[in-house]
C-alpha cells in the first residue's frame, strides 16, 4: 500500500476552521444549505464565510462563488449539503481546490444499501488521495460552543445563546446530538465541541473521542455509540481520559439484541457485544448509562457541581415536605443508592433545629421548631457538606412559599461544601421563577426526582471508575498456564477442554476417557462410586438433551448398561459419531456456577460469571469483564449477580465457597487471555460449589479453538 498521503489540515483545525465553505449555500433557510450558512452567521462564527451557489452573487449579504473553485482559498472546511447524486462531484472539486476537509451532511450513502456504500467509496477514495479529511457523510455536523463555529443543519441551533462550558460530545446520531445540546441547554448545561460522526467513512468516533481528551475546552465527554469502527482504540482512549482527569458518559445502542445470535456455546450468547462493551467501559472507568437525557444531565453535573469525593457514600435527602423527602428516599434502593448513616456531630447540629425524634433521614425541615428557617436550612446543610458518610446532598423541593428565594441559598452552599447538592423542582410551572433563578445562577437543577437519582448513579459510577483507575494491574496465580500442547483446533470434547482448564488450576473432575463397557466399568472401579457416564462426541452442544449424561451410577452393571445406551444413542444422533465415553467421579456441591470466556473480536478476552446448569439461558444471571482479572474483580462480579445471596448464605444455608468460584474465574481469565484471539469460546458449565472452605469443581466443559497463528 502507498504511504498515506498527510492531512491538509489537523482535526483541530476541523473543528475551529478559518475559513469554512458552504456548499449549495442558499438564502432560504427551508433548505440544508440555507440552514448551514444562517447558523453559522447566526451564532457568530467569526472566520471566514464563503458561501458557493452557481446561481447567485449574493447570499445573506455575503459575496457567493459559482463554485469552490472560484472562491479563494485557503479553505480549510466545506460544508456539503447537496443530493446524494452530486456529491462526487463536488469532493472532487473540493479536493481539487485544495479544502482541508468536508463535512459531509448528504444522506443516502453507506446506510443506504450497496449502491451508497459504493459511492461512499468513491468519495473516500478521491478524499484520501488528496490528504483531505472527511467527516460524515450521513452526518448534522459539527457545534463548536468554545469558538462559535455551528458547522451544521441541525434544528437544535434555532436556540438562542447556546452557552459554552465543558461538556463534549461525539455521537452517531445527529438528530439525537441536536435533541440533547436542546435539552441540556433547557437545563443551563453549557457544551464545548458537539460532533456528529455519521457513517464514519474517515474520522471516526475514536477520533473524536481522541481530540476531545485533549482538548482544554473539554472537561467531561459524552458519547453515544452504535457501533465503533475501531474497538481495539476504545479502552485505551478511556484511560487515558481517566488519567486526564475527564470522565468519559456513553450510552450504547443495542442492550436490547445482546445475545440474539445463535450461539454454540452459553458464553457467546450471554456475553454478546453489548455485555462486552459494557464490561469495557466498566473495567476503563467509564459511565454506562441507559437513557441519553440522563447522560446529559450527568455530565452537567459533572461539569458544573463539585464531584463525589469516593464512591459508595450515602446520601442525604432534605426537603420542607415529609412527602417529597420520603418518596425521594424510597426509590434510591432501586436505583443502587443508600441513605447516609448521620455522625454524631451532625445529629448535635440538627438537634439545634428540631425535636430528637426527627434528627434523621431523609430530614423533613417542616419538622424544625420555629418553622424552615433560612438558618436552620443552611446550617443542616452544611452539617451535611461536612459529614464524612455524606456523599452528596438532594433537596426534593415541592411547592412552598419563597421556592426561588430558598432555591437560591442552595448554590453557595454547595460551592461551600464541595459536595453535589442535586436541586429537584418537583412542581410544575409555578416553579419556573426557582428554575429561572437557577438558570442564571448558573447552577444545575432538576425536575423529576428520577432524573436527580439517574444522575446521582452516574456520579457514584464515575467515582468508582476514578477509585478503578488506582488499582494495580492483574497479577497471575501461581501455576496458571502455560497452554498444553497437542490441543486439536476446533471444537473440543469435555476431556480435552478440561485438560486445558485443568493445565491453569480450575478444578475440574477426576475422569477417564474409554472405549467399551468393559473398560468404563473398570475406570468406574477406579476412581470410586457413585460415578457419572457420559457420551463423547465433540459435535454434540448439549449432551443432556440427547440423554447420553448417566449420572449417580452406584455399580458396575449401571456403567455397562448406561455406556450401552449412551451408544445407542449417539449412534442415532451423532454424524460424527462417539469418541467414547468419560467416566467421571460423581460430584456433590449446594449451586451450579457458570464460567465463561470468549474473544469478542474486537474488544478482546472476556470472562463471565453466573447462575450455570442447563437453565442458563432462561436465569441469564451473568456478569461479563474484560480478561484477565484481579480477584477482587472476580469477586465484585459475583457481588453483583442475583445469586450472591445464595453464595453468601441465604436462610440458615451455609456460606459457599466463593472464594473459590472467584479464584476459578481469575485461572479462567488468564486462560483466556493467553490464548487471545485463537479461544473463540469456553464453556465450564456448570462449575458445582461447595460450602465455603469446600471448594468446587468443574464438571463440564467445553471450548473452540482456532489452529494457533
Ligand atoms: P450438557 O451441559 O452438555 O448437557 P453436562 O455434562 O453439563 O452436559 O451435564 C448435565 C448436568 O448433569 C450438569 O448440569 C450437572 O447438573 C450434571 N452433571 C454432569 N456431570 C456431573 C458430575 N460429574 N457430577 C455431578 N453432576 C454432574
Ligand atoms: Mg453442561
Amino acid at each position: 500500500m502507498p504511504g498515506r498521503i498527510p492531512d491538509r489540515i489537523p482535526l483541530a483545525r476541523i473543528i475551529t476552521p478559518q475559513s469554512v465553505a458552504v456548499i449549495g449555500a442558499s438564502d432560504d433557510i427551508g433548505k440544508f444549505g440555507g440552514r448551514v450558512i444562517h447558523y453559522l452567521i447566526r451564532h457568530g462564527y467569526p472566520g471566514r464565510l464563503l458561501p458557493i451557489n452557481p446561481n447567485r452573487a449574493s447570499i445573506r449579504g455575503l459575496p457567493a462563488f459559482p463554485g469552490i473553485g472560484a472562491a479563494p482559498g485557503p479553505v480549510d472546511v466545506a460544508i456539503l449539503a447537496v443530493p446524494a447524486a452530486a456529491l462526487l462531484r463536488q469532493v472532487e472539486d473540493c479536493a481539487a481546490a485544495g479544502v482541508g476537509a468536508c463535512i459531509i451532511i448528504t444522506g443516502k450513502l453507506a446506510e443506504a444499501g450497496a449502491a451508497g456504500a459504493a459511492l461512499q467509496k468513491q468519495v473516500l477514495a478521491v478524499a484520501r488521495a488528496a490528504g483531505m479529511r472527511l467527516v460524515g457523510p450521513n452526518c448534522l455536523g459539527i457545534f463548536n460552543m468554545t469558538d462559535a463555529a455551528m458547522l451544521s443543519s441541525s434544528l437544535a441551533l434555532e436556540a438562542e445563546g447556546l452557552r459554552p462550558g465543558g461538556i463534549g460530545m461525539v455521537s452517531q446520531s445527529g438528530a439525537l446530538m441536536g435533541t440533547l445540546v436542546s435539552l441540556g441547554h433547557g437545563y443551563g448545561a453549557g457544551f464545548s465541541r458537539c460532533i456528529s460522526v455519521g457513517n464514519q467513512a474517515d474520522l471516526e468516533l475514536c477520533d473524536f473521542l481522541e481530540f476531545l481528551i485533549e482538548d482544554a475546552a473539554t472537561r467531561v465527554i459524552t458519547l453515544y455509540v452504535e457501533g465503533l469502527v475501531a474497538p481495539r482504540r476504545f479502552a485505551p482512549l478511556l484511560r487515558r481520559a481517566r488519567a486526564a482527569g475527564k470522565p468519559v458518559l456513553c450510552v450504547k445502542a443495542g442492550r436490547s439484541e445482546a445475545g440474539a445470535q445463535a450461539a454454540r456455546s452459553h458464553t457467546a450468547s450471554l456475553a454478546g457485544s453489548f455485555a462486552a462493551f459494557e464490561a469495557v467501559c466498566r473495567e476503563a472507568g467509564a459511565v454506562l448509562l441507559e437513557d441519553p437525557a440522563a447522560m446529559v444531565l450527568a455530565a452537567d453535573a459533572l461539569d458544573r457541581l463539585p464531584r463525589l469525593p469516593r464512591a459508595e457514600l450515602g446520601l442525604a435527602v432534605i426537603a420542607s415536605s415529609g412527602g417529597s423527602t420520603v418518596t425521594c428516599a424510597d426509590q434510591l434502593p432501586a436505583a443502587g443508592l443508600r441513605l447516609a448513616e448521620l455522625s454524631a456531630a451532625t445529629r448535635a447540629e440538627l438537634r439545634r433545629f428540631m425535636p430528637e425524634s426527627h434528627v434523621h433521614l431523609p430530614l423533613d425541615t417542616g419538622s424544625f421548631d420555629e418553622g424552615t428557617s433560612e438558618d436552620g436550612l443552611q446550617a443542616c446543610i452544611r452539617a451535611f457538606m461536612a459529614d464524612d458518610d455524606i456523599g452528596a446532598v438532594v433537596f426534593p423541593m415541592t411547592t412552598q412559599p419563597a421556592m426561588a428565594g430558598r432555591a437560591a441559598l442552595l448554590p453557595p452552599l454547595c460551592q461551600e461544601g464541595g459536595k453535589p447538592l442535586l436541586y429537584v423542582m418537583t412542581a410544575g410551572t409555578v416553579g419556573d421563577a426557582a428554575r429561572e433563578r437557577m438558570r442564571q445562577v448558573g447552577f444545575p437543577f432538576y425536575d423529576r426526582v428520577s432524573d436527580a437519582l439517574a444522575v446521582l448513579r452516574a456520579l457514584e459510577a464515575e467515582a468508582a471508575g476514578r477509585a478503578r483507575a488506582k488499582l494495580p494491574p492483574p497479577a497471575r496465580p501461581e501455576a496458571a498456564g502455560p497452554v498444553p500442547p497437542g490441543l486439536p483446533s476446533g471444537a473440543l470434547n469435555e476431556a480435552e477442554a478440561k485438560r486445558l482448564a485443568a493445565a491453569y488450576g480450575i478444578p475440574v473432575t477426576r475422569e477417564r476417557l474409554v472405549r467399551s463397557a468393559a473398560e468404563a466399568a473398570l475406570a468406574a472401579q477406579s476412581i470410586g462410586y457413585p460415578v457419572v457416564l457420559k457420551g463423547v462426541s465433540r459435535g454434540v452442544v448439549h449432551k443432556s438433551d440427547l440423554g447420553i449424561v448417566k449420572l449417580d451410577l452406584a455399580d458396575a452393571d449401571a456403567v455397562r448398561a448406561a455406556f450401552a445406551d449412551v451408544a445407542a444413542r449417539l449412534e442415532r444422533a451423532a454424524p460424527e459419531g462417539m469418541e467414547g465415553a468419560l467416566v467421571q467421579e460423581m460430584a456433590r456441591g449446594e449451586v451450579e456456577l457458570i464460567l465463561g470466556a470468549r474473544h469478542d473480536p474486537g474488544l478482546g478476552p472476556m470472562v463471565l460469571v453466573g447462575a450455570g446448569g442447563i437453565l442458563v439461558e432462561v436465569l441469564r444471571d451473568v456478569q461479563v469483564a474484560p480478561a484477565p482479572l484481579r480477584g477482587a474483580d472476580a469477586m465484585a462480579m459475583l457481588e453483583r449477580l442475583k445469586l450472591w445471596p445464595v453464595l453468601a448464605g441465604v436462610r440458615g444455608r451455609p456460606a459457599l465457597d466463593a472464594a473459590a468460584a472467584a479464584a476459578a474465574l481469575v485461572r479462567l481469565s488468564w486462560l483466556a487471555a493467553d490464548l487471545g484471539p485463537r479461544l473463540v469460546e469456553m464453556d465450564l458449565n456448570p462449575l458445582i460449589l461447595r460450602a465455603a472452605g469446600h471448594g468446587g469443581v468443574a464438571v463440564d466443559a467445553r471450548a473452540t479453538l482456532l489452529a494457533s497463528a
